[in-house]
């Protein structure tokens, strides 16, 4: 075993998602080799963008990045059936 420095419980939230609030984990905020978010399919970085086309300044939960995956863009008007 590699020596690693403040191990953390697995699945800890380490920072609120910015698009919708939510608590998640960054791998990379947390110390992780990867976030979780890299096994994702690629994102077209065009849909990365907030309503008001500015960059979103952090990492986004995991519902937030699939919504913005297939293209939905509105938190409150999200369907419910990707899981
Ligand atoms: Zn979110």
């Amino acid at each position: 075993m590699s020596p690693v420095a403040t191990p953390r419980p697995a699945g800890t939230p380490t920072q609120l998602c910015e698009r919708c609030g939510a608590a998640m984990r960054c791998g990379l905020t947390a110390g992780d080799a990867a976030c979780w978010c890299a096994s994702l399919p690629v994102v077209d970085g065009a849909r990365l963008r907030r309503p008001d086309g500015g960059a979103w300044g952090a990492c986004l939960c995991p519902a937030c990045l699939g919504a913005l995956a297939t293209g939905t863009n509105d938190p409150d008007d999200a369907p419910n059936t990707r899981h």
